[in-house]
């Protein structure tokens, strides 16, 4: 896996292909963080990642004035490649960024901003959003695209192996490691219901409860007609090459070879300020939002994972595209 952080790649690797591709308004690259005198759009877009490159876009490409603040810390930027995304199955996920930032930045109607914005509250005719460098922005409707954080388990190791062995999605990292040695790390009826999802990409396949197992008889006879272990002995570390899983450690000190282990995480918001605006959050913690991706609070948006339990790079552009197009269409018709 590169070494490169992910914002450092996409400057290198945007700059210099932007000007391997001139022309295109380079402006935009030019004023990123020095826009101190115009400093309101119609449209602020928080997260310039997959959703919010995708509404940055739509936005653009309807006029609409857009500024998008990122501080690039992507959900997936440890993983080594990126699946199930049509065009750009397999890629690194620097080098979908790479793509997708070169090509929003074709738009002069997109502004760029590097920072972490901190606070945003209500003003009489849109929004005002204060950035962890003390710039303020001003906008008439804002767009969360900021994602979701995983909670990863505090076991040695695992933070390391994340996205890289050890994974969450079977949709997305399943069949590179389809006829590995597997384990699922989990316990009671969520983790019995992902075994049996599971069972359908790893034959050889062991489920970790680290702990007692919380099956019923009926759930435990199921597992032995699959062959599917479970084993409850508490997980010391994990042990691995740069990433790459090889072993569980127990703290008994015996070991178990492994190779991929799933570990579906729990999650929080990435960013709080939608709920400090006021926006409702669903019970599994995602930002609610109705068909046009509007929040509980008029005139916020939300896109991407922050929003959706289809955690995909596809459905965060798709959210972000539709997003885009819906907020400039309401706005087009309002002014006319
Ligand atoms: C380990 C891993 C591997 C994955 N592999 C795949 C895969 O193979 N295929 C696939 O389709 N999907 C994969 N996914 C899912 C995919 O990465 C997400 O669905 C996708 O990244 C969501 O895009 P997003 O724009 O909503 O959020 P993110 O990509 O997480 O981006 C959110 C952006 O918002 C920024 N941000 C947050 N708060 C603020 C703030 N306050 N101010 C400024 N910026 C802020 C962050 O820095 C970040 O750049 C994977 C996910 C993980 C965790």
């Amino acid at each position: 896996m590169t070494s490169i952080p992910r914002r450092a790649f996409i400057g290198i690797g945007t700059k210099a292909t932007a000007f391997l591709l001139m022309p295109f308004p380079l402006a935009t690259f030019l004023n990123c963080n020095s826009m101190t005198n115009n400093n309101h759009f119609d449209v602020l877009v928080i997260g310039g990642s997959y959703a919010g490159l995708a509404a940055a876009m739509a936005l653009g490409r309807a006029l609409k004035k857009v500024l998008v603040v990122d501080d690039g810390k992507p959900c997936n930027r440890q993983t080594p490649h990126s699946h199930n995304f049509l065009t750009n199955d397999g890629k690194t996920p620097a080098e979908i960024a790479a793509l997708a930032n070169l090509q929003v930045k074709r738009y002069d109607t997109v502004s760029f901003f590097n920072g972490r914005a901190t606070n945003a509250n209500k003003t009489e005719d849109g929004f005002r959003v204060q950035l962890a460098g003390g710039e303020i922005f001003t906008a008439k409707k804002l767009v969360f695209a900021t994602g979701i954080k995983d909670l990863l388990a505090p076991i040695s190791g695992l933070a390391e192996c994340w996205g890289i062995s050890v994974i969450h999605c079977p949709y997305c990292h399943g069949y590179e490691v389809r006829n590995e040695k597997t384990g699922i790390l989990g316990n009671g009826d969520s983790a019995f219901d992902f075994t049996k999802l599971i069972s359908n990409w790893a034959k050889d396949l062991s489920l970790f409860t680290s702990g007692a197992a919380r099956f019923s008889d009926e759930q435990i006879k199921k597992l032995q007609e699959h062959r599917i272990e479970i084993v409850e002995k508490e997980i010391e570390k994990l042990e691995h090459n740069d990433g790459y899983l090889r072993h569980i450690i127990f703290k008994d000190g015996s070991s178990s070879s492994i190779t991929a282990l799933y570990a579906p995480a729990p999650f929080e918001q990435h960013c709080k300020i939608p709920e400090s605006l006021g926006c409702e959050l669903t019970e599994e913690g995602y930002i609610k939002i109705d068909s046009s991706q509007e929040t509980t609070v008029k005139g916020v948006f939300a896109i991407g994972d922050n929003a959706s339990k289809m955690r995909t790079v596809a459905n965060a552009v798709a959210m972000g595209t539709a997003a885009g197009m819906m907020i400039s269409k309401k706005m087009i018709l309002d002014a006319f």
